[in-house]
């Protein structure tokens, strides 16, 4: 070998050594660089199971629980961690006795938190079956909009008759479910607003993992203020065109989005439209119309706090089929 051929060889071998130390005080060979800069921590959430039927519940355990139920063209969702208990919504009139059953089946007697979001009967329509049929129940909160309706009267009388605490929200007002806790994240009573925009709006965090509720709520909520990023959402207006905004779910960007939502509704919910964004969010999307066990169903969430599984249950609190 000629001394220019080594000379060559060496010129390359320092080359190459040069670049290689470059591109690791860069970072280019580092694998940590490509995590920081593209894959946000995120809890993990596992795939979707299906169970048959809805004895297989099991809420005996020290995790989170959330239960989406299938309540037709309504919302109703049960959450439990240890021995505390909120409902959100109570579905239909025809769905709290379906609810109340379920629950005592369940062996739950009490209800810590009961949240009205907003006066229409799709969502307060079954309170007052829960709060008379119901052993013990703590508080209630209920917005103000809307008061004047037959549905708002009969679960304000229903509290009532049992001396129950009825608050009306107010936002930024916080309380813990054990270790969960919960912020009240909108609730408008300005003159003029809509029952649907006079939701209460209910973010809660266990441990690492985050939950939004959003009732109702359309844009103008969605435009009132900022969001924090969280991991399931419950869309707001069963999927409707009018709710879940582009520039609300840039904030949110929910893992999970679940719509309740009634099997061949007569307004067409859900959109087609809102579930391209939430889908186009990065969210995958899963609605109680459409699950693969049974025709409808419910969705039966727990988390340790940081991660969390999420089964289809072909379970229907439906009253009205
Ligand atoms: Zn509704």
């Amino acid at each position: 070998m000629g001394r220019r051929k080594v000379k060559n060889k060496i010129k390359n071998w320092i080359t190459s050594l040069v670049v290689f130390i470059i591109l690791c005080v860069t970072g280019y060979y580092g694998t940590t660089y490509f995590q920081e800069d593209t894959q946000e921590n995120r809890v993990e959430i596992t795939s979707v199971e299906s169970i048959e039927n809805s004895e297989l519940i099991d809420l005996n355990n020290n995790n989170l629980n959330i239960i989406f139920f299938y309540v037709g063209q309504a919302d109703s969702t049960f959450i439990k961690l240890n021995d505390f208990t909120m409902l959100i919504d109570a579905g239909n009139n025809e769905d709290g006795e379906n609810i109340v059953n379920f629950l005592k089946e369940k062996g739950i007697n009490e209800i810590d938190y009961i949240i009205g979001t907003h006066a229409d009967e799709d969502h307060i329509g079954g309170l007052d079956d829960i709060v008379s049929k119901i052993d013990t129940i703590g508080k209630m909160y209920i917005p103000t909009v809307g008061e004047s309706g037959t549905d708002y009267k009969n679960a304000i009388k229903a509290a009532e008759e049992k001396n129950i605490v009825v608050e009306n929200p107010v936002v930024g007002d916080t309380f813990s479910l054990g270790e969960a806790n919960c912020e009240i994240m909108s609730a408008m009573e300005e003159e003029g607003v809509s029952d649907n925009d006079s939701s209460i709006v209910l973010q809660m965090n266990y441990k690492q993992t985050s939950y939004l509720f959003m009732g109702d709520a359309e844009k103008a909520v969605e435009n009132s203020r900022s969001w924090n990023r969280v991991d399931v959402l419950k869309v707001g207006h069963h999927g409707s065109n009018s709710s879940s905004s582009e520039e609300f779910l840039e904030q949110v960007k929910p893992q999970y989005s679940i719509i309740e939502v009634g099997k061949d509704n007569s307004y067409n919910l859900p959109s087609s439209k809102a579930i391209e964004r939430l889908e186009n969010s990065g969210s995958k999307v899963l609605r109680t119309d459409m699950v693969s066990v049974g025709n409808v169903g419910s969705f039966w969430l727990t988390s340790d706090g940081s991660v969390i599984d999420i089964k289809e249950v072909n379970m229907s609190l439906d009253g009205n089929s």
